[in-house]
């Protein structure tokens, strides 16, 4: 499985979860916490805060209190002093005294204090008001050098508050007025006015008191509502810690559920062991207050939090429903639903006066649907060109090379099944190169639509007809009965190319040459039929073309011959075992020979001498040819000098050059740097180019020809008549002769068509000022009818066949 399948089944498992409910899921669970976080944050400070706040006032009230007490004390005892005795310090202490006495009742009732007395320095001595003080002069006033009034909180049975207020007097007299008044009292008011359990703490030591009565360290002294107090104190205390109740105070939970602020407020100042009036104020009213607000909090913050959820999916819902629609729709583009996408998105739209990214998705959306349905049309219309390219010929329509094979396959396989024949042809147009060449690529194509039309219309329709490329045709001739019914189609087809075509405005005579092998007979697979087939076609094409041959297995041996002679040619081409005869060209004027033309024959090393027909195809086509020809000139001047040597200088020698040897860019170099290495010039050489030479570019061959005309050689045209060339394009190129092919001379006298061309070309031929030499004279009819017309030279088989030069000797001894 490749990765792009995985990916995309296990998509397709995974369940599917709305982005809509994603989205608020995420968001709930996030305005959840962020709301849990801050209630908590809010629930927790702010009850601390709170807690704090209750604390810190009571702490602050009840310090302020006893502070309040403390000057109140200071400033009656002050006010007492002064209003005794005035501004008159020289008044001795008895107005005081006086004052003391008639109103100390109402001072006690009034003021609520316990004692008074004034205090002598000088004598030690006091006198007293009210009850016994604890407040021993002696020891605290003796050496005192307070100026001012003070106050002190002094605890032995009980605990006392006393003002001491110093008094100066003009005799030099130090008293003091000390105030006391009881603290339990105070306490006692103070915390039910400020409803609160007071407890008076005191060292244990300090007071006797039963070990019942002790909390931490301290032994309680004394307490409100004591009966009804005294466990919940000692609940209180066990849970908490001294240190942190003195310094700040503590909430803490009777098990009751009641909440108590506990503060231990001590009493002296700057005392370490000192006494602590222990303050438990019932706060659960308060902290229910507390925390009915910071729930009333919570539930707005709930509250909220549902409304912005609610508000986020109302604000949320129809974007979403939107995103929805279009992951619906887009995968449709995949399925090639392009309308569908397109118009379902226009449809669902709703008019909106703001434009968001969902309107560019949307707009985008119809818009890639317009992109990719244009874009699966041209793929498709593109597809379906290049299947019929990839089956088919583009210039003829034909079946092509692939369409050709798939059906041979498939006829194989079907004959295998059915037993049937069937016929595996090979054609290839006869010089269609040239005309191609010639008339330029438009002309061929046109030739080939030609071809094509004629091929189809030659055979069945249940017959294929193919081009396989060039000039090359295929048939595949089906259901034959017997051998004879292909041989029937194939001289329809050649009957088909009887009527010659018409291009250009001129008629042209097109022929095929045809090979077919039989199947299953000749094999079966593909490629063995279509090689045996183009090995018939091979042999027609060497067998004079237009015309057919069946495969048989001698074409097999025979190719296998051709295939090793080629390997052999070219080990003869470089151990030089070529040679050259030469036959003779004579003046028919005089019977005198007046040239020798050199022709190639190959002495090989096992079959003996070969002739051109045996080999030289194979040179052209492989280029050998090209390396060859510099040994065929080398040999040629040998055999120039030789006859020079005998005395027949005035003997020219002829040399055919090939269309690759011609156009090969250093051919003239060549050939002119062996004639110099021989001190030989080009006047003693005659040149013989085919017409199939120089019709290909014209133009090029005529400046090639130009030079060497110019360098000194003589010019013939050699096979003329045998392709297409017209005499009159013959004026255009510099040539000294014409050289009419064998074929116009071997069947006169009988054929009298041909005795007419060859007087038709020798006038014209004359009046262009050419020579005109006949090939292949093998009769004394043959020349006393080219005498007759006036033809200047002729060569055959009536003066002498190509020989080795030293076996023409004797002949030319006589004739020259
Ligand atoms: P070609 O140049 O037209 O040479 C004339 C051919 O006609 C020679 O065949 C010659 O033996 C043959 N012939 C001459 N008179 C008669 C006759 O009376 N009767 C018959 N039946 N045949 C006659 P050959 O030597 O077999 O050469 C065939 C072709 O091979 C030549 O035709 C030429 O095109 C080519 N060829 C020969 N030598 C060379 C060469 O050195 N270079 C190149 N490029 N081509 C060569
Ligand atoms: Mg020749
Ligand atoms: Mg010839």
């Amino acid at each position: 499985m490749t990765d792009e399948s995985s990916i995309s089944s296990s998509q397709v498992t995974k369940p599917f979860v709305s982005l809509k409910w994603e989205t608020l899921f995420v968001i709930s669970v996030v305005f959840s916490l962020a709301v849990s976080v801050v209630s908590y944050v809010l629930y927790t400070e702010g009850s601390r805060f709170f807690e704090t706040q209750l604390a810190e006032s009571i702490r602050n009230n009840s310090t302020a209190l006893l502070a309040q007490n403390r000057r109140n004390l200071v400033s009656i005892g002050t006010s007492i002093s002064f209003n005794s005795r005035g501004a008159d310090t020289v008044r001795s202490d008895k107005v005081l005294v006086d004052y003391l006495n008639q109103n100390w009742e109402l001072m006690e009732i009034e003021w609520g204090l316990e004692s008074i007395s004034i205090y002598d320095v000088a004598s030690q001595s006091s006198e007293l008001w009210g009850e016994k003080q604890s407040f021993d002069p002696k020891t605290r006033l003796q050496s005192s050098t307070h100026k001012g009034p003070f106050t002190d909180v002094i605890c032995t049975d009980y605990c006392s508050i006393y003002a001491i207020v110093p008094m100066f007097y003009m005799s030099g007299e130090k008293k003091y007025l000390i105030l006391g008044t009881g603290l339990v009292d105070f306490v006692m008011n103070f915390a039910s006015n400020n409803n609160m359990k007071a407890v008076l703490l005191r060292p244990i030591g300090m007071g006797g008191t039963s070990a019942d009565d002790r909390v931490w360290d301290y032994a309680i002294a004394g307490m409100t509502e004591r009966m009804a107090y005294l466990p919940i104190v000692h609940q209180l205390a066990d849970q908490s810690d001294f240190n942190v109740v003195q310094e700040v105070g503590e909430t803490m939970l009777t098990p009751d559920k009641q909440y108590y602020y506990l503060y231990a407020m001590p009493l002296q100042d700057q005392m370490q062991q000192t006494d602590y009036l222990l303050l438990a104020n019932n706060i659960t009213d308060k902290k229910q207050r507390i925390n009915d607000t910071l729930l009333g909090a919570g539930l707005i913050a709930a509250l909220g939090l549902v409304s912005a959820i609610l508000l986020v999916f109302f604000v949320l819902n129809d974007p979403m429903k939107r995103i929805q629609r279009q992951a619906n729709l887009l995968p449709l583009l995949a399925k090639k639903r392009f309308k569908g996408v397109r118009e379902r998105t226009i449809q669902d739209r709703k008019p909106h006066y703001l434009r968001n990214e969902l309107d560019v998705l949307e707009d985008t959306a119809i818009e890639l649907s317009s992109e990719l349905e244009l874009l699966h049309r041209e793929i498709e219309q593109r597809t379906g060109e290049l299947e019929n390219m990839a089956l088919y010929d583009v210039l003829t329509g034909l079946a092509n090379r692939r369409m050709f094979v798939e059906q041979l396959n498939i006829l194989i396989k079907n004959s295998q099944e059915h037993l049937e024949r069937f016929a595996v042809v090979f054609i290839d147009l006869d010089n269609f190169k040239r005309i191609n060449d010639t008339l330029g690529h438009d002309v061929g194509d046109e030739l080939l639509i030609e071809v094509s039309r004629r091929l189809r219309s030659s055979v069945r329709d249940t017959d294929v007809v193919a081009r396989l490329g060039g000039d090359e045709f295929t048939l595949l001739l089906t259901q034959l009965k017997s051998i004879d019914y292909a041989k029937t189609a194939l001289d329809k087809v050649l009957d088909g190319f009887q009527k010659p075509v018409l291009l250009n405005n001129i008629e042209y005579k097109i022929t095929p040459s045809i090979g077919a092998a039989i199947g299953p007979d000749n094999g079966m697979d593909s490629d063995d039929l279509m090689r045996c087939a183009d090995m018939a076609m091979y042999k027609s094409k060497r067998n004079g073309k237009n015309c057919y041959y069946f495969f048989t297995d001698e074409m097999n041996e025979t190719l296998q011959k051709e295939i090793r002679l080629e390997g052999e040619l070219l080990e003869a081409v470089n151990s030089k075992e070529f040679r050259l005869f030469y036959q003779p060209i004579v003046d028919l004027n005089t019977g005198k020979v007046v040239a020798l033309e050199g022709l190639l024959r190959w002495l090989h090393p096992e079959k003996g001498l070969l002739e051109p027909w045996q080999f030289i195809d194979m040179l052209e086509n492989n280029g050998q040819i090209v390396a060859l020809g510099s040994q065929i000139i080398e040999l040629a001047c040998l055999g120039k000098i030789y006859l020079n040597n005998l005395g027949l200088e005035k003997l020219l020698i002829s040399l055919n050059v090939s269309a690759k040897q011609f156009n090969d860019p250093l051919f003239l170099d060549k050939f002119q740097n062996v004639l110099n290495a021989h001190g030989i010039h080009p006047t003693s050489f005659k040149i013989e180019i085919t017409e199939q030479t120089l019709m290909t570019d014209i133009e090029k061959q005529a400046k090639q020809l130009d030079i060497l005309r110019k360098m000194g050689f003589r010019i013939a045209i050699d096979d003329f008549g045998t392709g297409y060339s017209s005499l009159s394009y013959l004026k255009e190129l510099p040539l000294h002769i014409l050289k009419i092919d064998r074929s116009f001379i071997k069947d006169i006298p009988k054929q009298k068509n041909d005795m007419e061309i060859v007087s038709a070309v020798t006038a014209m031929a004359k009046k262009l000022n050419l020579r005109v030499i006949a090939e292949g004279i093998e009769t004394s009819e043959h020349e006393a009818f080219l005498k007759g017309i006036d033809c200047d030279f002729g060569q055959g088989y009536l003066y002498s066949k190509p020989k080795p030069l030293e076996e023409l000797i004797v002949y030319l001894r006589e004739n020259v």
